[in-house]
């Protein structure tokens, strides 16, 4: 089963093709990737022309996907369940460019980057 989805963020429109073997698979990294958190945890900031999505790569070659509120810079990263095959958005922080010690006890592969990808802040 394959799918396309859509979702439309700050005037750009990203859209998705995903094909897993398992149809169950197929329709959450669908469902998830298409909704992103539209409230921000940090600033309560709901307009969603104010948010966009970001990434970046660190030297170990670890992918980050963050859904960026605009009104003040917090992020929602996209998390992986260490199981694989499925992802899920972390509630908004923001990242100062210290290490931060997050309370997020969500399973989580990539563990804490550090100041890594707080450098556009
Ligand atoms: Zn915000």
């Amino acid at each position: 089963m394959k799918i396309t989805s859509t979702i439309k963020l700050n005037n750009t429109e990203y859209t998705f093709e995903i094909e897993e073997r398992n149809e169950k698979d197929t329709l959450l990294k669908a469902i998830v990737l298409t909704n992103p958190r539209l409230k921000c945890d940090v600033c309560s900031n709901f307009d969603r022309e104010k948010f966009k999505l970001d990434g970046n790569k660190d030297k170990e070659g670890n992918v980050y996907i963050n859904n960026v509120c605009r009104a003040c810079g917090a992020k929602s990263k996209l998390g992986e369940y260490k199981s694989g095959g499925g992802y899920f958005w972390k509630t908004f922080e923001k990242f100062e460019g210290t290490k931060s010690t997050t309370t997020n006890s969500a399973p989580d592969k990539f563990g804490n980057s550090g100041g890594d990808w707080s450098s556009k802040f």
